[in-house]
């Protein structure tokens, strides 16, 4: 039988920042959060990530003993500026469909134990920040956000990767609280544009500008537009203005050259005008939160993006949008970033904006009419 240390050392050889071991107990805090807050995570059920079962871990494995922790750091190496600044940076090395990086250490390391006669399973909806924290290797932010108390240097630039398993391993020492220190004056809540932060580690996810990018429905209303900001893809406002982060952000960190091999076809141009084939061969495989049938979003949000950008360069994109897109939310999205950039190019852009049938475009257009 293997001891803990052997797990440990094997959890090093396989490349992960951290090990941690706790129970497998229920998690009924959590459970008991998630249905006072049904409303707000109905949506989670409804994309099928089945919250609430996933706070029992005998549910996941019916022997199960013991939940092993395993902290990935995904922010190791730096990005292009280009690319970071639209994008969430948990998003932008995600092996989940391409399976090439993460997925076969996380592999690996359940050969590993298998070998040794454990079973195991890895899944996606158990809590693993509060079983990170369970196991005592972190704290949480209010931004609801874990933060390593090892790797990082602190920081929440972590996923924590919970493995069921059916034997038993003494557990660490809980640190579930709160580990924002007194000085800081909700720095986090202050700079979430989207009013998603509530307050002591409590959020609407449907507020976030993340859940809004990649399931909000409908076109953007007006009164986000500018709020979202240049995030096309996922949102990290709220740990790039974090003080717990500043430690990371301030290493020299080499460059991730996967992500700068592919950081062409993230470029907005291209985004917004991708086809079908574009979109499955170059873009889902790396960000898969949206299927072909919701590329309207993707377009939509790089306009915004453009517009937010006030970078007269994108007028002719988006112009060229307007005419070829038959999506009324990505065209009415156009209209909109034509007049956020503004200048006389964008009026003879707007002045040009004819023979329109859809209501909600006519009405884009002659509030942009209004305002540019
Ligand atoms: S990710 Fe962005 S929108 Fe979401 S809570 Fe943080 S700052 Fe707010
Ligand atoms: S910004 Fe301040 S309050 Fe928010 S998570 Fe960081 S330390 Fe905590």
């Amino acid at each position: 039988m293997i001891t803990k240390s052997d797990i440990i050392g094997a959890a090093y050889e396989h490349g992960f920042d951290d090990v941690g071991f706790t129970t497998a107990d229920p998690f009924p805090d959590h459970k008991q959060l998630l249905l006072d807050r049904r409303e707000e995570y109905e949506w989670a059920e409804a994309v099928g990530l089945d919250l609430l079962t996933g706070t029992d871990p005998t549910t996941i494995l019916p022997n199960a003993k013991t939940i092993i922790v395993l902290m990935e750091v995904y922010f190791r190496k730096s990005y292009p500026r280009s690319i970071e600044g639209h994008f969430g940076r948990c998003y932008l090395d995600d092996d989940r469909m391409t399976r090439d990086g993460l997925s076969k250490r996380i592999k690996a390391f359940r050969s590993f134990l298998r070998d040794n006669g454990i079973d195991s399973k890895v899944p996606f909806n158990l809590p693993h920040r509060v079983a990170a924290a369970r196991a005592g290797m972190g704290t949480f932010g209010k931004n609801c956000l874990f933060y390593s108390n090892k790797v990082a240097r602190g920081g929440s630039w972590t996923l924590p990767i919970a493995f069921v398993i059916d034997e038993t391993f003494e557990p660490g020492v809980p640190t579930m609280e709160m580990g924002c220190p007194d000085w800081c004056k909700n720095t986090c809540i202050a700079a979430c544009p989207t009013r998603a932060l509530k307050g002591n580690g409590r959020i609407d996810p449907r507020k976030c500008i993340s859940y809004l990018t990649y399931f909000g429905k409908g076109i953007t209303p007006l009164e986000l537009r500018e709020p979202m900001g240049m995030f096309v893809y996922g949102c990290d406002r709220c740990q790039n203005v974090c003080p717990r982060n500043q430690p990371w952000l301030a290493k020299d960190l080499p460059m991730n050259d996967k992500v700068v091999a592919k950081e062409g076809n993230f470029a907005l141009s291209r985004l917004l005008h991708m086809d079908r084939e574009y979109f499955e061969t170059k873009i889902w495989p790396h960000m898969f939160y949206m299927s072909y049938q919701d590329i309207w979003r993707w377009k939509m949000n790089v306009a915004r993006v453009m517009g937010n950008s006030r970078d007269e360069k994108y007028i002719t994109d988006l112009v060229r949008a307007f005419e070829g897109n038959p999506d009324e939310r990505v065209r009415g999205m156009t209209v909109w970033a034509i007049s956020n950039i503004g200048g006389p190019e964008a009026r003879t852009a707007l002045k040009g904006l004819i023979d329109e049938t859809s209501d909600l475009v006519k009405e884009e257009i002659r509030r942009a009419k209004e305002f540019c």
